[in-house]
């Protein structure tokens, strides 16, 4: 006959049920030790903001504003910079001064230089100048732009054409201009000032909203010609961002309107988009190209 074992105290059980849960545990824990230990899953490097030191970037209008705002953290991070203004006043040329003396301080060389992004070729030899002067060239912010804003049919051939010919013409010059190297040096980064009034239909600027809507197509252009060399070409889609352009520009009614369309209800800094510019310039953003990043608090959801 076979022996009955005696029934377990409550005691008993317990004390079995944790030494059961304890083995399960530990094999649980001895397993993710050597799932984390196999070669094909060891995680890479995280690869961040460090890299950007001794870069050399340029930055479009960073005479003020947003540009300024982007020069300064790129700075920051000990990127070399280059930045043109359009000299229309004297104002233009005092306030690029200031930006440039304040880049200084961050102990980063820089090359500041009037010219017209309307133009290809002042760009050209900006850029080349500035690779010349500060030894190299990484990455490319088109920031400087424009407005006239103005119902359509109302709008004159010139407010057309300036809004064009700086947001569109510009950007495409800078980027002709930068892709030689970033494509032989199989490095660079370029990064797109867009807006959400190129997919938010707004009162009264046509040609805004145009400009910005070909911006947002030839990123996404740049970013497959580009792809194979290592090239990542992104957007960032800024609401409405609280530079003196703005304040002096739009309407109070029309900035609370903006503050109340938008999720987190107020308006942005500069220093939202700068955050968001830089990385995407770094090599924590190196797996993301032809991306349109919003920078709008929700304005758009
Ligand atoms: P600002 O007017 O303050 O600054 C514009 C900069 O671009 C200035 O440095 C200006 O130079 C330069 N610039 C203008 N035209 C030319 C040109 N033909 N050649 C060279 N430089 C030129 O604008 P913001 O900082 O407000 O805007 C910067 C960018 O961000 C623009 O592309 C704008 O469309 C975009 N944006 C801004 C938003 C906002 O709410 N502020 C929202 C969404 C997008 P200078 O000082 O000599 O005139």
């Amino acid at each position: 006959m076979t022996p009955t074992r005696p029934p377990r105290s409550e005691d008993d059980s317990d004390r079995t049920a944790l030494a059961e849960d304890a083995a399960a545990v530990e094999s649980a824990v001895e397993q993710l030790i050597e799932e984390s230990l196999a070669p094909d899953t060891q995680p890479a490097a995280i690869v961040g903001y460090g890299r950007l030191r001794g870069k050399v970037a340029i930055v479009t209008g960073a005479s003020r504003g947003l540009g300024r705002a982007i020069a300064l953290d790129l700075a920051s991070a000990g990127v070399h910079i280059a930045f043109n203004f359009l000299d229309e006043g004297s104002k233009s040329r005092i306030e690029a001064q200031s930006t440039a003396r304040e880049l200084r301080q961050l102990e980063v060389r820089v090359f500041c230089r009037e010219c017209d992004v309307r133009n290809g070729r002042e760009v050209d030899a900006f850029v080349s100048a500035a690779e010349a002067e500060l030894g190299g060239l990484h990455i490319l912010v088109n920031n400087a732009g424009i407005g006239a804003d103005r119902a359509h049919w109302r709008m004159t051939d010139d407010e057309w054409s300036a809004v064009l010919r700086t947001n569109v013409d510009g950007t495409f010059h800078t980027m002709r201009a930068v892709a030689p190297t970033f494509r032989a040096q199989e490095f660079g980064k370029v990064v797109n000032i867009a807006s959400v009034h190129a997919e938010r239909a707004t009162f009264g600027v046509m040609n805004y909203a145009a400009s910005k809507a070909a911006i947002i197509s030839m990123t996404r252009t740049a970013a497959l010609e580009l792809g194979e060399h290592n090239v990542n070409v992104n957007a960032v889609s800024p609401g409405y961002i609280r530079t003196t352009r703005l304040t002096d520009r739009v309407p109070a009614e029309i900035l609370d309107r903006a503050r109340e369309h938008s999720a987190l209800g107020r308006l942005g800094d500069p220093q939202d988009v700068a955050n968001v510019v830089l990385f995407l310039c770094s090599e924590a953003a190196r797996h993301i190209t032809g991306a349109v990043i919003p920078v709008d608090g929700g304005y758009q959801l």
